[in-house]
């Protein structure tokens, strides 16, 4: 039987379709990917939009990026079931092109609401979208790695594993900053 905190968790992802958050996106995409993992996380990992896999199963993180994430965890010691995994978009963007300020905005919300059921210690904001979002000012090439305070919660801001799949600095850069999240939680 489902929890009443993953009730809550599912009754978000049913307001976002019943409020028509950015019906364009709902348009042109698939479905809703809410985001998964469990509603008890400690750490819960944020990206920045579904793309063509994910839009495909409606699950967050299971294309190449997802695979990295995958071995991340495992780095740490964790698995997909013991995290909760979302993005900031809840649908994917046509053609993978960058989130809108608006569209944004429109689903920050839904983000704020499901930290709120999930009540997590920390925070993983993945690449320069996710971090801005509850960071404005920062960028992420000088703070990845470093944990920041954030209405209450720790947040831990990393370089998007998109973004680092294929460069080998920056690749293990991550794989370095991601050894933080053990002193973290
Ligand atoms: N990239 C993201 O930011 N989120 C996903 O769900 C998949 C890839």
């Amino acid at each position: 039987m489902a929890t009443s905190k993953q009730k809550r968790l599912d009754q978000i992802a049913a307001e976002i379709v019943k409020n028509n958050i950015c019906p364009d996106l709902a348009k042109t995409a698939t479905r809703l990917v809410p985001g998964a993992g469990s509603p008890n996380a400690k750490a819960v990992f944020i990206g920045e939009a579904p793309g063509r896999n994910e839009d495909r199963t409606g699950l967050p993180f299971v294309g190449a990026a997802g695979k990295f994430l995958d071995e991340l965890l495992a780095s740490v010691g964790l698995q997909r079931a013991d995290v909760f995994i979302t993005s900031i978009l809840k649908y994917r963007p046509p053609n993978n092109r960058d989130p809108k300020p608006a569209e944004k905005a429109a689903f920050w919300p839904y983000l704020l609401a499901q930290l709120e059921v999930i009540q997590p210690k920390l925070i993983v904001t993945l690449g320069r979208h996710s971090t801005n979002c509850f960071l404005p000012d920062l960028q992420i090439s000088q703070v990845h790695g470093q944990a920041h305070m954030w209405q209450g919660y720790t947040i831990l801001p990393l370089y998007h594993p998109a973004a680092v799949l294929y460069n080998s600095a920056m690749r293990h850069t991550l794989i370095d900053d991601f050894a933080v999240i053990k002193t973290l939680i």
